[in-house]
């Protein structure tokens, strides 16, 4: 053996102590609650990755969308005919569109409500909230009432949280939290938002 293959063996085994003992430290089996947030793109491709993901091993998959609920979605498309998914979206689209904040209000209010059934109910496995985080900085919802709703949930359940800013007390609760950074957009250089890529 030369010396790199030495040395390289040597790393490799510290390595393997070191994630041996993770796992042995990892004990746990719950639910969890997970945060996608930052500026990078990623965020809803990751919680539609993780619903293909618990619909692969036929669990039960709510998800939320806030805000795009009228946009065309690729994932939305592909996987609404799995019995096992329900998606709800709010029903004034986009709200830098409408810019009403009454009937923005309303609409969050009434998703919130299906967020809040599915949040109780210990068949579905997995509940996606996609760019709820907009709703809370709006005021559109109550931090508490999420709040409450998240941490009361079923044993057994994960929540995802998508958006950027994400609220200082949802980051508090959540077990894992990922900020996608944004190193560069293509749409900051002119290029349009794109079809099966982007949405
Ligand atoms: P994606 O849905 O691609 O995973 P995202 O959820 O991280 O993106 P959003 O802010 O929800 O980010 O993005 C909404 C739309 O804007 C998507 O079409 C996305 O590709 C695009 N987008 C994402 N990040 C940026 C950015 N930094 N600048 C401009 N557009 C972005
Ligand atoms: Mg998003």
């Amino acid at each position: 053996m030369t010396d790199r293959d030495t040395r390289h063996k040597k790393s490799m085994q510290k390595l393997k102590s070191h994630v041996d003992e993770k796992v042995a430290n990892a004990q746990e089996q719950r639910g969890l609650m997970l945060v996608f947030t930052g500026n990078g793109k990623g965020k809803t491709t990751a919680a539609w990755g993780t619903v293909t993901r618990a619909l692969g091993y036929g669990y039960k998959v709510g998800v939320i969308q806030f805000i795009k609920g009228l946009w065309e979605c690729g994932e939305r498309e592909r996987l609404i005919a799995d019995d096992n998914l329900e998606v709800q979206v709010m029903a004034t689209g986009f709200t830098w569109d409408t810019q009403n904040r009454e009937s923005d209000t309303k609409a969050c209010l009434e998703v919130w409500k299906e967020a809040e059934r599915m949040l109780a109910d210990d068949s579905v496995y997995l509940v996606v909230l996609d760019e709820i985080t907009y709703m809370l900085k709006f005021g559109y919802l109550d931090i508490d009432a999420v709040k409450r709703a998240i941490e009361n949930r079923p044993e057994e359940q994960t929540v995802i949280i998508t958006g950027r800013n994400a609220h200082r007390e949802l980051i508090a609760i959540a077990d894992t939290v990922t900020e996608m950074q944004e190193v560069r957009h293509g749409f900051n250089n002119g290029l349009q938002a794109r079809r099966g890529i982007d949405y």
